[in-house]
């Protein structure tokens, strides 16, 4: 029966693994193919909210990630100026996850546990396998499959492009990634040195007029850790000073001034998109995480997005695969993740861009003083926690019909 195809993932980073492994558990086969060699290990994202903590239990591998984790139960906002403006606890939140705190490890170490947890079940990620383009008909997909060997054609019943934001899968689909990219870049520079003994919690985010930013302290390779810093850099900068030890050494001196230079480990500059595919669906093709949705990092709801989208799809597409379910139930995944993306976290991730750097000192003012009386009012600051932890997201996708 055609319907019985594995399903053919595009992509093994961490939305394609996640709905890899979680079809294998339900003993829904499925091949991942990956265009690099091996599993990228590069510097992205890192911060982990609640609910993602919660679906990589249900899968298997959160208790694995957590014990190489940093855990962060409270984090800062800040203005450059003046200081500590707020300081959430996510212990107000305990009674309504078993993960009260944002969890802190690198991407690239939770790729490779996806990755065993898949073979554990049987599964494997073929690598060199890049994606071409496809065709599909009423009973499943062909893809064709650049390999080392040649080109291959590929069949499966469904076909996912979690192929991140270039998506290849996505332009084969024909389909508008909608919305802009801001036109400064974002620098990120991590460092040995400890924010923490000029008071700044593992994770905070700093308000200015110009020097705006966000600092995420990283487990890295062990104690001390990696502080990385992340604040905007004009267009007009060349990326090899951007890149420099020096521009890093004078960009962190000005952030928080040291009589010692950084030890610098790491830089690393990036475009920031603010866009959402006009449609996550067409037939038996669809996209998840950053191939259907960016953002900026402002709020860390990126990759947490990305695996909430793959564990949405895989919950719709194993009763599907299996005829269990009308193939319309993964119009209901679109519909879901579609609205919580928009309505959540392109307007937060803006937001949060907006209220950093807002330069009207009357409007910056009123904005950090209503945060004060949030995070001084127990029943508001609870609130506030429930939406920046992503658990009002999830809810809101879970009541869509
Ligand atoms: C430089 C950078 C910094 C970031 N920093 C942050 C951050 O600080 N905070 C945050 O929340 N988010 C950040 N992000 C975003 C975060 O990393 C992504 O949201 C997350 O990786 C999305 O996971 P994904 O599985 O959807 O896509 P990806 O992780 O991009 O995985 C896609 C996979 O598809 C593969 N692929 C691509 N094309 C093909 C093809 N033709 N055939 C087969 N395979 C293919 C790729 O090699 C890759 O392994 C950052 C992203 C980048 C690029």
């Amino acid at each position: 029966m055609a319907q019985r195809e594995p399903v053919l993932i595009i992509g093994g980073g961490p939305a394609g693994l996640a709905i890899a492994v979680s079809l294998a558990l339900k003993d829904v086969p499925s091949i991942v193919c990956e265009a690099e060699a091996s599993l990228p290990r590069d510097q992205r994202a890192g911060s982990f909210h609640p609910p993602t903590m919660e679906m990589l239990t249900s899968i298997g591998v959160g208790h694995d990630f957590h014990a190489m984790g940093l855990e962060v139960p409270h984090w800062q906002m800040r203005g450059r100026e003046d200081g500590v403006i707020v300081e959430w606890d996510l212990g107000l939140i305990a009674d309504l996850t078993p993960f009260p705190f944002r969890m802190h490890c690198e991407q690239y170490k939770l790729t490779p546990l996806l990755k065993a947890r898949l073979e554990s079940l049987g599964g494997k990620v073929r690598f060199s396998h890049k994606f071409l383009d496809a065709t599909q008909d009423a009973d499943g997909v062909t893809a064709r499959i650049e390999t080392p060997g040649g080109i291959e054609m590929i069949r499966g019943s469904y076909l996912i492009g979690a192929d991140g934001a270039r998506s290849p899968v996505r332009h084969t689909m024909g389909v508008a990634f909608e919305g802009f990219t801001w036109p400064e870049r974002f620098l990120v520079v991590g460092c040995h040195d400890d924010f923490a003994r000029h008071g700044y919690t593992l994770n905070a985010y700093i308000a200015d007029p110009v020097d705006w930013g966000a600092i995420f302290k990283m487990p890295h390779e062990g104690p001390p850790g990696m502080w990385r810093v992340i604040f905007p850099i004009g267009e007009e900068l060349p990326e090899e000073t951007a890149l420099s030890i020096a521009f890093g050494e004078q960009s962190l001196q000005r952030f928080q001034p040291q009589s010692t230079p950084y030890k610098i480990l790491h830089s690393g500059i990036y475009r920031v998109h603010q866009r959402v595919a006009a449609d996550f669906r067409q037939g038996r093709m669809l996209i998840v995480g950053d191939a259907a949705h960016v953002n900026n990092p402002l709020g860390a709801f990126g990759l947490n997005g990305a695996l909430h989208g793959a564990f949405n799809l895989s919950e719709k597409l194993i009763p599907v695969w299996r005829g269990e379910a009308e193939d319309s139930l993964l119009d209901r995944y679109v519909r879901q993740r579609r609205a919580a993306n928009v309505e959540f976290v392109q307007a937060q991730s803006i937001q949060n861009k907006r209220l950093l750097e807002e330069r009207d000192p009357t409007v910056r003012a009123k904005n950090l003083d209503e945060l004060r009386r949030t995070g001084a009012d127990k029943a508001a600051a609870r609130e506030f926690l429930i939406r920046s932890s992503m658990i009002w997201s999830v809810r809101r996708a879970a009541a869509i019909d």
